[in-house]
């Protein structure tokens, strides 16, 4: 198949048009880099079945040929109001993109008559009070909070994925994508995994945000990925969770990263870093990718971390 990648030159992009690409299908990633980086892709440069386009696809999305399936993820990702690649920062780029972007990657769809994938996350449950989150939860979202830009753009681009699903007929796919972590995330992308791993390997403290009993479930790239191609594959219209049960305090992830890198210098609490409005639980119910996909995750955390460990060391 040709298929377009929007966000393509970002972290869990990048490693699904890898994965794509030994699946032999010819990838168009559209990304504007504003999160995202060439370094990411730059492996991919000079394959013929391999084509990179540099726009912003809240605008117009003009494809020229054939396109047989759009696996749309383009977003800022990241919570972090301290970095400059977090959402916080980007407001109406993130809102615009949900949006306008989402809106955009249908209607290539629709022009083509393709299939369409959309890169949602688990912040349409926002601070669940329902635990683990399964699908059929509506969540618990604040509309004019900090972190609105990001949970309810992902909520309007599911609404409007459905509405071309039942509208238009177009077979779309949603996945709700937990946190992922991996090689290529940005050393100052500002979520917790890279954060720790580039303390850790300059031998400073890990900062904990709060007292550290926060906890979040996190899922190794390429698991992420191999749930992505199943969905896609699949006939299933209705949102999956894809992200791994396994669930952790930060406090003990902190430990784990220090105990992996063998840093000296701890951790550190910094009780007026955690954001009002951050999750306090967070844990996917993966039952329906099981049944529907076959699919759960394979590698540990430590396993996961040692790769991830690898590749930071290298561009730190
Ligand atoms: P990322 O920032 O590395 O990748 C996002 C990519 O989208 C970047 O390359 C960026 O340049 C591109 N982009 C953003 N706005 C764009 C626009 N208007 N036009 C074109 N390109 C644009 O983030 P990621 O972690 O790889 O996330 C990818 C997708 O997965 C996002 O949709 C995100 O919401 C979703 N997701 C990620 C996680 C996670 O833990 N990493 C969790 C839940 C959901
Ligand atoms: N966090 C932390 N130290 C850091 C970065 C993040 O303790 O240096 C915490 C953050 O407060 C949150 C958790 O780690 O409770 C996960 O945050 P992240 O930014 O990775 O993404 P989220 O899961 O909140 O979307």
């Amino acid at each position: 198949m040709k298929i377009l990648v929007t966000g393509g030159a970002g972290f869990i992009g990048s490693h699904l048009c890898d994965r794509l690409l030994q699946e032999n299908h010819e990838v168009i990633v559209v990304d504007n880099l504003i999160t995202g980086s060439l370094d990411n892709i730059a492996h991919l440069a000079g394959r013929e079945d391999f084509h990179f386009i540099k726009h912003d696809v809240s605008n117009f999305i003009y494809i020229p040929g054939k396109v047989d399936y759009v696996m749309h993820l383009a977003s800022p990702a990241s919570p972090n109001p301290n970095s400059p690649f977090g959402y916080p920062q980007l407001p109406i780029q993130t809102l615009k993109v949900g949006a306008l972007g989402t809106h955009n990657a249908l209607g290539v769809a629709r022009a083509h008559n393709s299939q369409f994938l959309l890169a949602s996350t688990s912040e349409v449950y926002g601070d669940p009070q329902q635990h683990p989150q399964k699908e059929s939860y509506w969540g618990h979202v604040d509309p004019v909070g900090p972190r609105s830009v990001y949970d309810e753009a992902k909520r309007f681009a599911e609404a409007i994925t459905m509405a071309y699903h039942r509208y238009h007929g177009i077979e779309t796919h949603i996945a709700r994508i937990f946190n992922t972590y991996g090689p290529r995330m940005r050393l100052d992308d500002g979520r917790v995994i890279p954060n720790f791993l580039c303390q850790a390997l300059r031998e400073e403290p890990l900062t904990i945000y709060g007292d550290g009993n926060q906890t979040r479930s996190f899922c190794y790239v390429d698991d992420l990925v191999d749930g992505l191609y199943r969905l896609m594959l699949s006939q299933e219209h209705e949102p999956v969770n894809l992200g791994n049960p396994h669930e952790m305090s930060i406090q003990e992830l902190a430990l784990t990263v220090n105990r992996l890198t063998k840093n000296p210098a701890g951790v550190q609490l910094l009780a007026d870093q955690r954001a009002p409005a951050d999750p306090q639980q967070r844990q996917p119910d993966i039952h329906r990718a099981k049944e529907i996909l076959d699919w759960e995750p394979q590698i540990d955390l430590e396993e996961g971390l040692l790769k991830t460990i690898d590749d930071f060391r290298r561009r730190l």
